[in-house]
């Protein structure tokens, strides 16, 4: 086994009332954890790809064999973007960021509330299934900005640092708000993390005491 369907760091219905248990239970049991079977199978007749994290096949799209690389991109993208999202919510969670990660804020967006309108917008707006990403760019001297991804891509393809992540496929809100992605978007800042948030942009910062435990999940490599 390759790649491991991680255990959700809080109970699934500990999100209650605005996360509902039997969205996360599905969400994680059942569609995580098949994104995490199908990868390994996509790469299990190719050894080369063995031991490489999804981060690295994310980025590394034209090095996958043609015959597994739509599989293995679409795979690597739902376990990695799942890893993180469960990271950023949290029972403890809603409020507002603090510090330099506030600062950064209000430095590119004008304010926190202005920051929650746009983020709740993109993500609306995006047609079909997708994500919406708060991000640092290190091209751009660190700006943060909102972007959207169709699918499971991830701005890490683009050296983007991906600080702040939630899920606009229907399967993430729909037993609970039906096909209202508007009102799902508007409950989820009540368990949204900021202090992971803040340790992701400490991480997008080089700050040597953010980096994670384990396995290093976004690790964005310096652009060439
Ligand atoms: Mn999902």
């Amino acid at each position: 086994m390759n790649h491991i369907l991680p255990t959700l760091p809080y109970d699934p219905a500990a999100l209650e009332p605005h996360i509902d248990s039997r969205t996360m239970a599905l969400h994680h049991d059942v569609h995580h954890a098949t994104y995490v079977n199908n990868l390994n199978a996509a790469i299990a007749p190719h050894p080369e790809l063995h031991g490489r994290t999804a981060s690295w096949l994310l980025r590394n799209r034209g090095k996958i064999p043609v015959a597994a690389r739509n599989a293995v991109h679409n795979n690597a993208g739902g376990h990695l973007n799942h890893s993180m999202l469960w990271r950023m919510m949290s029972p403890d969670g809603g409020g507002e960021p603090s510090g330099v990660l506030a600062e950064a804020i209000r430095r590119d967006f004008g304010g926190f509330n202005a920051f929650k309108n746009r983020f709740a917008e993109a993500g609306a707006r995006l047609f079909g299934s997708g994500w919406v990403w708060l991000v640092s760019v290190p091209q751009e001297g660190g700006q943060l900005k909102i972007e959207t991804t169709v699918g499971h891509d991830n701005p890490l393809t683009l050296g983007h640092f991906p600080l702040m992540v939630n899920d606009l496929w229907e399967h993430a809100y729909y037993l609970k708000h039906r096909n209202s992605r508007p009102e799902y978007l508007d409950s989820w800042w009540a368990v949204a993390n900021w202090g992971e948030a803040a340790r992701q942009f400490g991480r997008s910062l080089g700050d040597a005491d953010e980096q994670p435990q384990g396995e290093v999940v976004f690790k964005v490599p310096a652009m060439a």
